[in-house]
């Protein structure tokens, strides 16, 4: 009888550049299986954008498997000896994750399935460099990231040229005890599915898409224009290598050789620098597993975080008052996305000018990004705060209307996402408040009607930010 040999995807649904599926191949016939193990993740179990992004990858991924991928619910720990058992399989193989509670995890589950006589085989699918392998001279983990990356990445050997398909891939039997796709309920209890199906192809023939497209008309001009969120120069390929629909790996040599072809060093070197801080951030969680819950920096532990919900609730409406945040808060609902730099403006007015906890900006986002992720994320939100490794300095209190002016001058990005502010002239669009009385009625602007007043006062939230910081700095 042929081995069976389990394949278990995870942050890994694809089946080009996958390592652990070309080993599983080379092992035997193939059963592939997938687990939605919301208990084992806790709070950290997927929200509600990520759900909507999984269930379309699974149904495309199930497809390249002629409809043969193994859906279960449950926990894993429990589910896999099952399954082994069940078919008498012969090895388990995966790629590698790196989040705190999937490490503790999968460490259980190996020992266990090693007891049970079948080894486990696992790879590395979904990061460039290894954590453990990048570390300074003397030792211990780098928390900087330019000397992480320019001094700790690229001294290592360059990232391994992707792997194709298999070329043959023999499925075992489907088992009889595996869910529907549309059993495991990720579409349950979301008002998602219409807008986000208009704006997104998720799968791995959807991630080459847009990959492809991006080389062809973003990469050129990357470095000035992924910080311009009405331009097209950034590849929103974050939801695609969050689930390892495309791997780093891909895009890192794709790139490479679109810039090649287009004469493009800089841009080039800024988009891998771009991967880099995707890794530096998967580094950080790893070295430091408390990064989600905890403050990197313990002296941000007695900063003095404001508990009323009206601003935070104001935040998560877009409804501040400012037309950068609240374009940034409403694409973020309306498309599971935010570009990286209104990312930054609005988390920096949340924690700086609202003095909310960071947390609740991290929770917010863990629900509706569809590219969530738990490494940069709460890599992200700490860096905003001033309280991450390598953090901004807490001092850096970002100016929702010089940045809107800056970043946005045309206003394309915000009358896209605030509507009712599309026929201010752009002198007025970052700061309504200035236009004279004229200029809004001609404009169809009441403020505090149609459009909120503004939420805070700059100048004396700003003044409030530096204060508290002032309290906890010098501990
Ligand atoms: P591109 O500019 O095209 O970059 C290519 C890839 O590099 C991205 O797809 C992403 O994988 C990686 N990358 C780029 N910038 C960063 C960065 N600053 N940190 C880490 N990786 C980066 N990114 C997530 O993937 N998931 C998150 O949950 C997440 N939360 C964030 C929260 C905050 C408060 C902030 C400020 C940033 C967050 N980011 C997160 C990082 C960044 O905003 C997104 O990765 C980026 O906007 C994705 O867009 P893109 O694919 O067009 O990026």
């Amino acid at each position: 009888m042929a081995a069976t040999v389990v394949y278990w995807f995870r942050q890994d649904l694809r089946l080009a550049d996958n390592p652990a599926l070309l080993k599983a191949v080379a092992l035997g016939s193939v059963l592939p299986i997938y687990i939605l193990d919301d208990e084992t993740a806790g709070c950290w179990k997927m929200g509600g954008a990520s759900r909507w992004w999984l269930h379309q990858s699974l149904t495309e991924l199930d497809r390249s498997l002629y409809g043969r991928l193994n859906v279960y619910r449950g926990r894993a720990e429990e589910l896999l000896p099952q399954i082994v058992e069940k078919i008498a399989a012969t090895a388990v193989c995966w790629n590698r994750c790196y989040e705190p509670w999937r490490i503790e995890r999968d460490s259980i589950i190996k020992t266990r399935l090693t007891e049970l006589g079948c080894p486990v085989y696992s790879n590395n699918g979904s990061l460039l460099w290894e954590p453990w392998q990048v570390l300074k001279k003397q030792g211990g983990p780098y928390k900087v990231f330019t000397p992480y990356y320019r001094k700790g990445c690229l001294s290592q050997p360059p990232p391994r040229a992707p792997l194709a398909a298999p070329a043959e891939l023999e499925l075992a039997d489907p088992d009889d005890n595996c869910l529907s796709l549309a059993e495991l309920g990720l579409l349950d209890g979301y008002p998602w599915h219409d807008k986000l199906t208009t704006c997104w192809s998720p799968g791995e023939v959807g991630g080459w898409r847009r990959l492809t497209a991006f080389l062809e008309q973003g990469l050129a001009g990357y470095r000035e224009g992924r910080d311009f969120p009405a331009r097209e120069h950034v590849s929103k390929l974050s939801p695609s290598l969050h689930f390892g629909e495309l791997s780093p790996h891909q895009v890192w040599h794709a790139a490479t050789a679109g810039a090649l072809r287009q004469n493009l060093a800089d841009d080039l070197d800024h988009f891998h620098s771009e991967l880099a801080w995707r890794e530096f951030s998967y580094y950080l969680l790893y070295h430091f597993p408390h990064l989600p819950d905890a403050n990197f920096q313990p002296k941000f532990d007695r900063f003095p975080w404001q508990s009323e919900r009206e601003p935070l609730s104001a935040w998560q409406q877009g409804l501040t008052g400012y037309p950068i945040v609240d374009a940034g808060m409403r694409e973020l609902w309306q498309t599971g996305f935010m570009h990286n730099r209104v990312r930054m403006i609005v988390a920096s007015f949340l924690v700086k000018n609202q003095l909310q906890h960071w947390h609740d900006g991290e929770r917010w986002f863990w629900d509706c990004l569809l590219d969530a992720d738990l490494a940069s994320n709460s890599a992200s939100w700490q860096w905003v705060a001033g309280c991450g490794a390598d953090a901004a300095p807490y001092f850096r209190i970002f100016n929702p209307v010089s940045q809107g002016q800056r970043f946005d001058a045309d206003g394309r990005y915000v009358r896209r996402f605030v509507p009712e502010l599309a026929r201010l002239p752009d002198r007025y669009l970052h700061s309504p408040w200035e236009a004279p009385a004229s200029v809004l009625t001609q404009a169809g602007v009441v403020l505090g009607e149609n459009y909120p007043q503004p939420f805070v006062d700059l100048k004396a939230s700003r003044q409030r930010a530096l204060d508290a910081y002032a309290a906890v700095k010098s501990v």
